[in-house]
């Protein structure tokens, strides 16, 4: 392999190490855990590199670029988007996505329920743990709003809900935030059953995202690199 390939390979490595070791002072089984590689802003070039060494999970932000370095990849990657929607481009998103990360607007939700013909689509709703004065615009359910917001999800065709994601706040403590998260899911899944998954967990929180139950951690630099 080349350099990149032999940075990145080591690098994932390294993630890897730090979820064992996260897992193994949770008392979890590494194998609950799905690690995405956050492939924004990077070459299909890197993402092939991912791909070679084994992962199949990528995350990205943008319709566009995603559009392009998911056709560039074979056919069992599994993409998964996580950035803001932009109600424009949900058909393209819907093309290539095989799991959204961000929903959290019932217009968006609809939508994408009339986009889907055959095929069904995994969502994840993000959920704002900001005070709702104290918002620092990384968008997600109000948790307040949740009971209403799942509740059309659920009835819509084709979206299979499969859990909550958010983003730690900025002004708070990553580990509070994720374990009010996973308290959340714990509370609606006696209504919502299918709500199983937890997203959250970024290259600098994963550990603390890991203690607090997340089943879904979202990495970037930790493998890539800063762009
Ligand atoms: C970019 C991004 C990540 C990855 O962040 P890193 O700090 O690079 O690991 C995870 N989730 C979302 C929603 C992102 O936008």
């Amino acid at each position: 392999m080349n350099e990149r390939g032999d940075f990145i390979a080591a690098s994932l490595q390294g993630v890897k190490e730090r979820i064992h070791i996260a897992c193994h002072k949770a008392g979890r089984d590494p194998m609950e855990i799905t690690l995405i590689s956050v492939t924004k802003n990077f070459p299909a070039s890197d993402v092939q590199i991912l791909y070679d060494l084994g992962e199949r999970n990528f995350g990205e932000n943008r319709d566009q670029e995603a559009r392009e370095k998911s056709a560039a990849l074979p056919s069992d990657a599994i993409w998964h988007f996580q950035g803001h929607i932009q109600s424009k481009k949900l058909r393209s998103i819907t093309g290539w996505a095989d799991v959204i990360h961000s929903l959290d607007d019932l217009s968006h939700a609809s939508k994408i329920a009339g986009l889907l013909l055959e095929k069904s689509l995994s969502v994840f709703v993000q959920v704002s743990l900001d005070a709702p004065d104290g918002g620092d615009g990384r968008g997600g359910v109000e948790p307040a709003r949740l009971t209403e917001f799942l509740r059309e999800c659920a009835r819509l065709p084709g979206l299979e809900l499969q859990g909550l994601m958010a983003v730690a706040p900025l002004a708070h403590d990553p580990a509070e935030a994720f374990f009010h998260l996973a308290a959340l899911r714990r509370e609606f899944a006696v209504e919502f059953p299918q709500l199983v998954s937890l997203s959250c967990g970024m290259s600098g929180d994963f550990e603390a995202a890991i203690a607090a139950g997340a089943t879904h951690i979202r990495v970037g630099s930790s493998i890539l690199g800063s762009r």
